[in-house]
């Protein structure tokens, strides 16, 4: 009883003493080494670096993975609306594994 952070965080302040100031959201998340700013986790997922790089991988394993799974729906060219959505949702799982996997990487 008493003790909230058990990690090792001398080097930086305390995340519990930390809020956004656009959404007092807890701030825990930092990508800039320079800076003691920590960010809340809807300000770290659109942080310029990490949104373009999940987006950029979205990009490219998202597109094998449609070649993958549809690339024979697609050839044949009966695209339906459920291929459409399940086109969407497959450039969106390598988004979420790479802004989590960054988020998850940069948490103090
Ligand atoms: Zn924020």
């Amino acid at each position: 009883m008493g003790q909230i952070e058990t990690e090792d965080s001398s080097h930086i302040a305390k995340s519990s003493e930390h809020r956004c100031p656009h959404g007092n959201r807890r701030a825990v998340y930092s990508f800039d080494r320079t800076s003691e700013k920590l960010l809340c986790v809807q300000c770290a997922i659109l942080y310029p670096s990490v949104f373009r790089r999940s987006l950029a991988i979205s990009v490219i394993v998202g597109s094998l993975l449609i070649l993958i799974n549809q690339g024979d729906v697609l050839l044949r060219g009966s695209i339906t609306s459920l291929v459409i959505l399940k086109m969407c949702l497959t450039y969106m799982v390598p988004f979420c594994v790479s802004t989590i996997s960054a988020l998850s990487a940069n948490r103090v």
